[in-house]
């Protein structure tokens, strides 16, 4: 670790309106914890930052001593577990504004919001941004990664609705990016990742969303995954635009709504959500039903908040994950006996869920964003997740296994960023593939001096 005299500490105190915190403090503990019960991380200090200029003295303090500084929004990310002790941890969990304009369709919020609190604020005016399926997720990771959720396949990644971002660079200056303002870095930001600088705010485009949204989930046990994989897919890529969804190789799940005696029971999910008709919703489930013959099926209306929150209790804070991605071209019955036998040998929480791409995210150029994954085929994402430690080997082992079994079967070794626990150069070169070059312009331009490197890395030009 890199020494820092308490002397400079008080320095930086002294810059700052948020606290920092030491390892020697009171609270320090919940300051460094992370939702990925794996990562048990020591910062140096955590600077919890309140705005742009608390962000711009906490980076800058950082770079004089030499510190590697790491970026916390929501804490769900991963890749400061290969950090090494005593790095600066810039915390913007103090930075939780939401202001909503309903007649604009917009919304601000801080960079430390989560999607619960973005949710909650715009939903009162019966709007919402495309995001992820887990309320606790934070807004700044997920984003700058893409942003993939219920609504991707109608109002596109939530990087397709970004409009603006409130960003503090390397050198401490604070800008506001935007299509006509810093438009590289604004290019950028959309995919990839933290590389550019620390949001401090974005602006979304809002889109009417519920209140009330209709949920069907047909379930299929485990012996008959292989062909009823292939079937499921044919038939999603005939479902309205209104009709949105993903497969998850899981088990099922024992909530309220599920029979008791098929709690846990290993097998498929077809996940089904209904923004417009309810009648258009129905059918799909109806059809879905005779066509796959499954254990059992519900549908119904929820509110579009609960259907935000319905996975939170499968993924609580502490949770013990290993994750990888791929992009699928299509499902095969050769894939699909893959997936059958690899989810076979799962433990009961670990799981792979299957996306299907396109609608509203394909209508967008693949190179008017940074966003380094496909906008058609599906998104697969291999998670180990448990709670027990001496678990986690074997877990990690077999979401590795599991890659390597579908890798030759994918469009090349990239995946989703937001996917991975761990990232190389090889899987980020894969990942962003032609649009490597430009990254490491707009890198050049902005962090030359690769301060903001705790991610999916581009190396400055
Ligand atoms: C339970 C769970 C559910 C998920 N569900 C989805 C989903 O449905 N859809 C989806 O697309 N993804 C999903 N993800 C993946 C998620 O998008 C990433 O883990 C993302 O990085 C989380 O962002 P965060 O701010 O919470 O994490 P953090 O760990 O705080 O941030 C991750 C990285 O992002 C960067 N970063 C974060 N905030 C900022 C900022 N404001 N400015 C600059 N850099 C920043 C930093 O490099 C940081 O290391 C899920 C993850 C988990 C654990």
């Amino acid at each position: 670790m890199t020494s820092t005299a308490p002397l400079d500490v008080d320095d930086l105190r002294s810059r700052m309106a948020g606290a920092v915190v030491l390892p020697t403090d009171p609270g320090y503990d919940e300051a460094r914890v992370m939702w990925n019960g794996r990562i048990d991380h020591r910062p140096g200090l955590v600077a919890r930052c309140t705005g742009p200029a608390d962000v711009a003295a906490a980076v800058g303090f950082a770079r004089s001593a030499g510190l590697p500084v790491a970026v916390r929004g929501g804490g769900h990310g991963s890749w400061t577990a290969a950090l090494a002790d005593g790095f600066l941890l810039v915390d913007l969990s103090p930075i939780r504004h939401v202001d909503v304009d309903p007649v604009a369709r917009t919304a601000r919020c801080g960079g430390g919001v989560l999607l619960a609190e973005l949710d909650g604020a715009t939903q009162q005016h019966g709007l919402a941004v495309p995001a992820g399926t887990v309320s606790h997720t934070g807004i700044g990771g997920l984003t700058l990664g893409g942003g993939w959720g219920w609504l991707s396949a109608l109002h596109g990644l939530t990087i397709d609705n970004l409009l603006s971002a409130e960003v503090v660079l390397a050198d401490g200056r604070v800008v506001r990016a935007s299509e006509t303002a810093h438009p590289e870095l604004f290019w950028g930001l959309r995919g990839g990742g933290g590389n550019f600088g620390v949001v401090t705010e974005f602006e979304f485009r809002l889109h009417p969303v519920g209140p009330i949204i209709q949920l069907g989930l047909v379930f299929v046990e485990q012996a008959r995954v292989a062909e009823a994989a292939v079937v499921a897919l044919d038939l999603m890529a005939s479902w309205p635009r209104g009709v949105t969804g993903g497969l998850g190789f899981n088990a099922a799940p024992p909530a309220p709504f599920v029979p008791v005696e098929h709690h846990f029971a290993p097998g498929m999910a077809v996940m089904i959500g209904g923004f417009a008709d309810p009648g258009e919703h129905a059918d799909v489930v109806r059809a879905t039903v005779t066509a796959l013959d499954p254990l059992f099926h519900v549908a119904m209306p929820i509110p579009y908040l609960a259907l935000q929150q319905m996975l939170d209790e499968a993924s609580v804070p502490g949770t013990r994950a290993y994750t990888k991605g791929l992009y699928l071209p299509g499902m095969t019955p050769e894939i699909a006996g893959i997936l059958a036998d690899r989810t076979a040998l799962r433990s009961p929480m670990s799981q792979v869920l299957a996306f299907p791409l396109g609608g509203a995210l394909a209508a967008v150029p693949d190179d008017a964003t940074a966003f380094g994954g496909d906008r058609s085929g599906i998104a697969l994402a291999i998670e180990g997740t448990g709670h027990d430690p001496s678990l986690d080997d074997a877990e990690r082992d077999w979401v590795r296994d599991t890659w390597t079994a579908l890798r030759p079967h994918a469009r090349g070794a990239g995946g989703y960023v937001n996917l991975m626990s761990e990232v190389d150069d090889t899987v980020v070169g894969a990942t962003y593939g032609p649009k490597t070059a430009r990254l490491a312009q707009v890198k050049a331009q902005y962090d030359p001096e690769n301060v903001f490197r705790v991610n999916a890395n581009i190396a400055p030009a």
